[in-house]
């Protein structure tokens, strides 16, 4: 595939075996079992710089959306290449100062941020908090003024557009709960000037996630541009410009490629004096992901053929969860093989529990591997322990090698906080 889209990545097959990089998956599940997440580092990489090229002609911070992708040693490699972070928790914080990132290039958006994250969030020193309501602008000015600081605030607009993506993913809508109504943008800014403890230093916005056309980012881009304006005449002079995330990746739609999504968030902003910081996810990580699973049983019945994995939903719940479509590859393709049509389901107790339903596969047989591809965003961060089921191990593969970034659940791991007591008798015993 062309050089500049986002669907390049180093999991392909050779001959009739399946590779992550220069490292047979076959290999990996030898040592490390099944269900196993897999990344790419090398595809990590290429994302963000292709990303980051494809802003050249701006000055661009890139703040990777961590709840896509959080495990330590990803947002390790991401700090390296100097990425920022877009947070959404004190614990993402946690996260990010663990893995030795800049605070300096750490924003925090989320609609109900508690004190405590608050007050983390100033002492840590971030670049900008983002602020989605007037009561958490009260509540920002407050714990600041409690550390004796001035809070460096962003405001979050909502653009009232229709990215065209799925519902739970849709965020720029007026009748969702993100962001302040673009009706009242300068009241919000005129009143936050009041509050004593804030330093207005930005505008933002996030419009959806998994967005494959170009006009919703153009249209939001051109609504914050003249807020800008505006609140610049009306001498509220902003530093940065945050225009989120949501550039979609190819699980079965063709989404434009970062230089074209660049080309049109940089358009309406020309000369405004702005940086501009976007927060990718699922661009950055979506196809430098896999989900590895074995086959149990096949199983067939008089309506329908199931293909029985090992895998379940609380180990990738996008499919139920968004009707997300995920290819799915034999891991050693079979010669000669004949194409069958399935469901592919996990053991969970639950109808939901599918990766794929009516897929046309290979032929398969009990022990078969079945890679999940493009599983590497808002994949294991989505895990559970439901029905008492152990978290995938996750694997960083790097050319030749390949490191365990994060170990199986053991059963332990699961009852870890439970306590085994004897609930006294009460009253009725
Ligand atoms: C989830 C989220 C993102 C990332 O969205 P992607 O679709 O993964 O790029 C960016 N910004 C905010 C505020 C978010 O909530």
């Amino acid at each position: 595939m062309a050089f500049g889209l986002p669907c390049m990545n180093y999991f392909n097959h050779r001959s009739a075996e399946l590779y992550a990089e220069d490292v047979a998956v076959r290999d990996l599940v030898r040592d490390l079992g099944t269900p196993l997440y897999i990344y790419s580092a090398r595809t990590l990489r290429r994302h963000f710089r292709v990303m980051r090229e494809a802003f050249r002609d701006t000055e661009v911070l890139v703040c990777f959306a961590m709840k896509a992708l959080s495990n330590l040693s990803v947002l390790k490699l991401f700090a390296d290449l100097g990425s920022g972070f877009d947070i959404v928790s004190g614990g993402e914080l946690m996260r990010c100062m663990r893995a030795g990132a800049d605070p300096r290039k750490i924003v925090f958006s989320g609609v109900g941020k508690t004190d405590e994250e608050i007050e983390a969030a100033l002492r840590a020193g971030i670049l900008m908090i983002n602020a989605e309501s007037r009561p958490e602008l009260g509540r920002i000015s407050a714990v600041a003024g409690r550390l004796g600081i001035q809070a460096p605030v962003s405001l979050r607009v909502n653009p009232d557009l229709d990215p065209g993506t799925h519902p739970h993913i849709s965020t720029g809508h007026r009748d969702s709960k993100f962001g302040i109504p673009l009706a009242e943008v300068d009241h919000y800014y005129a009143e936050a000037r009041t509050l004593p403890n804030l330093e207005l230093v930005g505008l933002s916005t996030h419009i959806g996630s998994q967005i494959t056309e170009l006009a919703p980012f153009n249209e939001a881009a051109d609504k914050v541009a003249s807020i800008v304006k505006r609140l610049r005449a009306n001498g509220i002079a902003l530093k940065y410009l945050d225009l989120g995330g949501g550039l979609g990746i190819p699980y079965q739609e063709e989404p434009p490629p970062p230089s074209a999504y660049a080309h049109t968030l940089t358009g309406p902003l020309r000369d405004s004096g702005l940086k501009l910081i976007i927060e990718p996810g699922r661009v950055l990580v979506g196809n430098a992901g896999i989900l590895v699973t074995r086959v149990l049983y096949v199983k067939e019945t008089d309506a329908k053929r199931f293909i029985v994995i090992d895998g379940a939903m609380n180990d990738l719940i996008r499919p139920v969860l968004y009707e997300a479509y995920h290819e799915i590859r034999p891991v050693v393709a079979r010669d000669g093989a004949r194409i069958l049509t399935a469901d592919v389901v996990g053991p969970v107790c639950e109808s939901g529990d599918f990766f794929a339903r009516e897929r046309d596969l290979p032929e398969v047989q009990s022990g078969d591997l079945l890679a999940v591809m493009s599983a590497g965003a808002y994949g294991f961060v989505m895990a559970s322990n439901y029905n008492s089921r152990p978290r995938p191990a996750e694997v960083i593969v790097s050319g030749s090698n390949y490191l365990v970034v994060r170990e199986r659940d053991t059963f332990e791991d699961i009852v870890r906080n439970e306590k085994l007591l004897a609930i006294p008798p009460g009253p009725d015993a």
